[in-house]
């Protein structure tokens, strides 16, 4: 028998989701798959573990929830225990480096990536009774992976005689791939809508789109803050950083003193305002209306659009600029010393000055709380709790707070309209996180969490034009993001056989895995295992090969990956490392150089150990100071030279990071490989990219094969 707290009690009264709690129970109790679309802050997350532990589904096993936030594992499992009156014995959590899982937990919130982990082991799950799989809507490659095996675990456990039961939670956004995928469910499973109050939202868009997008969340909130009613405000930015210079950024203007009684100070900004006012020299929400200045500001997307990709054209692929270390959520952040991302935090401006007034003369402070995946789990809790009295809650986020976690209170929304997002690319298979628009769908999301407590305002700080030409509907699934060939060899190495014919929810395209997997057999990293059953559907089996087990452990494309993994072996990580880099930035030459360094060959430009040289010696130059002088005797690229050196440190940092016993390092001064090395290099570089050999032949003989 379950003991709540009065006011908890009261609490989840308000919530829709407990109207639903009998239907619910009845569709979970008749079937074994459930797919849950509740609008977000409708109680999903908290109340359903709730409803299964009362009915008796946490008794012999257990109920698995799993998140593709690290965040909201940790502050769900605490706020679902509490609700219950439980301990953190009994409603745990687990990911990765950190938990509390104990033999008497009976609700355990884990990251996807623990529960993909599990099901290596224990491929029937047959510790749970039930799992829930929490913010589906994201489609982390993870989450995709667990519907796909679960689709078929599922069945399983049926035929053995103790059903598991699976339940799909996601915001109300395209539950259709999940529905209408015969592949993954040959009966569409049931579908129950969660609608949760939401009061309208008056959405404002900004007339011009600047790119200091952080300076004009400040100068959105300063507004909001001295010139609009009680209500709390909720800022998205991009990062950590983002949030913790805001933070900062925002406390000094309006600072909160801990004995200073607040009440009596503040005079309550009590005449309701009506929109004209609220817009805060924001456009009104007229996407559809075609006034001049909508037009305007669509030649001018157009136009930048243009040069923007005129520019990609002519720059290398991996941008290196916002290059920097992923975690396993998406909330990476820099970590290198030296990196210039606060340099267009410009402090001060004549725009910023003109609102210094207002400053002033506001005496009500700003209760500014961070959010973000890193942040101590005591420091996240803050925001559901309610300010000091006399304060304005202002709440810095990341996109965590876009359905992961709700805020109570929240009446302003100020949307940078900006996210991070791990992008791939495809020559290479390196990923770097990278600011980018996010989609017409987590605007509307965004939005959506200023009208929980009453009619809210949402500030978009870029036009309607961005928001119609540069934001996609939607951002396809990570999934179907990411380089075949790492898939292939992820999923392989997860034990998964038929990756090719695998449930995906959203399949990338068929024959691009087959292709991946001829590549992987070529490179001598996935190998034919003879099959004693005949196969009917004619279909090899493949196993990883030792080899393709350490070419994993590396963060790039497999190619690249068994060149690393090979050097390791002979001791020429470093040199393996620089070369990657190189090879993967285009046009590091861009002229005809007066002199080579000296290499003692005949080389070609382009040749491997030409690129070796250039990056010793361009670094050795840097070192010096050099940099430029020497790139532009030897006709380098400067702006290529910079990149692979930022890759090198990345690349070198991520495989410490990964690979236990490595400990490569950068070094400036690295020698020249003496002609062992080279050989070794070249049999290296020819290990990788043994497929793309061609040979050179004469223009005579083209004419003859003619
Ligand atoms: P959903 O999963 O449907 O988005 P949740 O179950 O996460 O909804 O949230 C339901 C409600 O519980 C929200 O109003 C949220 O603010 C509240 N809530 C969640 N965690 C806490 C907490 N730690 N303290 C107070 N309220 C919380
Ligand atoms: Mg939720």
């Amino acid at each position: 028998e379950v003991q709540r707290d009065p006011k908890i009690q009261v609490a989840r009264l308000k919530l829709p989701i407990l109207g639903e709690e009998q239907r619910i129970m009845e569709l979970i109790n008749e079937n074994e798959f459930l797919i849950v679309a509740g609008e977000t802050g409708s109680g999903k997350t908290t109340q359903i573990p709730q409803f299964l532990y009362e009915a008796g589904y946490a008794q012999q096993k257990m109920v698995g929830v799993t998140e593709p936030r690290r965040v909201a594992t940790v502050a769900m499992a605490a706020r679902v225990g509490h609700e219950l009156s439980l301990t953190s014995k009994e409603v745990s959590y687990l990911m990765r480096f950190e938990g509390n899982v104990t033999k008497d937990t009976k609700i355990k919130f884990m990251t996807d990536g623990v529960l993909l982990k599990e099901i290596q082991t224990d491929f029937l799950l047959s510790k749970y009774s039930v799992v829930i799989i929490d913010e589906a809507h994201e489609r982390s490659v993870y989450t995709d992976i667990l519907l796909g095996l679960l689709s078929r675990i599922v069945p399983l456990r049926r035929k053995r005689g103790f059903p598991l039961r699976l339940i799909i939670m996601s915001a109300t956004l395209r539950v259709e791939d999940f529905t209408e995928n015969t592949r993954l469910f040959k009966e569409p499973p049931p579908v129950i809508k969660i609608d949760a109050r939401q009061f309208p939202v008056t959405v404002h868009f900004n007339k011009h789109t600047f790119s200091d997008y952080l300076k004009e969340a400040y100068k959105k909130t300063v507004k909001i803050h001295t010139r609009l009613p009680e209500g709390g405000i909720l800022i998205f930015v991009t990062g950590q950083q983002e949030v913790r210079y805001l933070v900062r950024k925002l406390k000094a203007s309006f600072p909160y003193h801990k004995n200073v009684d607040y009440t009596k100070l503040i005079t309550k900004k009590v005449t309701p305002v009506n929109d004209a006012d609220a817009a805060l020299d924001s456009e009104p929400d007229d996407i559809e209306s075609d006034d001049d200045e909508v037009e305007k500001e669509m030649k001018r997307a157009r136009k930048a659009r243009r040069k923007a990709k005129l520019k990609a054209k002519a720059l290398p692929k991996i941008n290196l600029d916002d290059y920097d270390m992923p975690d396993d959520d998406g909330q990476a952040d820099l970590v290198d010393g030296d990196d210039d991302s606060e340099g267009h935090l410009s402090d001060s401006d004549a725009e910023e000055d003109a609102l210094a007034p207002a400053i002033k003369s506001c005496r009500q402070p700003l209760w500014v709380l961070p959010l973000y995946s890193m942040l101590g789990s005591a420091k996240q809790a803050r925001v559901f709790d309610p300010p000091p009295p006399g304060t304005r809650l202002c709440v810095v986020s990341t996109d965590v707070a876009e359905t992961s976690l709700t805020i109570p209170a929240i009446k302003y929304v100020v949307d940078t309209g900006k996210k991070k997002m791990r992008v791939y690319d495809h020559v290479t298979g390196a990923s770097a996180w990278r600011v980018v628009w996010t989609s017409q769908a987590s605007a509307e999301q965004r939005s959506g969490r200023a009208g929980r407590l009453g009619a809210g305002h949402a500030y978009r700080l870029y036009s309607s034009a961005v928001f119609q030409h540069d934001c996609a509907a939607h951002h396809p699934p990570d999934l179907c993001r990411r380089p075949v060939d790492d898939l292939v060899l992820t999923m392989r190495c997860m034990g998964i056989d038929k990756v090719v014919n695998f449930p995906f929810p959203t399949a990338p395209d068929r024959l691009q895995l087959r292709l991946a997997e001829k590549r992987l057999q070529t490179l001598g990293i996935l190998e034919k295992v003879e099959s004693k059953k005949k196969k009917a559907d004619n279909e090899e089996t493949l196993k990883v090969t030792p080899l393709g087990k350490a070419v994993s452990a590396f963060p790039l494309l497999p190619r690249y990956g068994k060149m690393l993994a090979l050097s390791h072996q002979h001791d020429l990580l470093s040199y393996t490392i620089a070369l990657v880099s190189a090879l993967t930035v285009q046009e590091v030459m861009n002229g005809k150089p007066d002199s080579w360094p000296a290499t003692g060959n005949t080389l070609l430009l382009g040749d491997p150990g030409v690129l070796l040289r250039v990056v010793g010696a361009a670094e050795y130059a840097y070192v010096n100071g050099e940099e430029e002088v020497f790139c532009a005797k030897y006709g380098l690229r400067e702006k290529a030279i910079k990149e692979i050196r930022k890759l090198r440190k990345q690349l070198t940092s991520e495989i410490n990071l990964s690979i236990a016993g490595v400990d490569a390092t950068v070094n400036p001064e690295m020698k020249p490989p003496d002609d062992n090395q080279a050989r070794l290099l070249r049999q290296l570089v020819l290990s990788g990219l043994g497929d793309q050999v061609g040979r050179k032949i004469g223009l005579d003989e083209v004419k003859e094969g003619l």
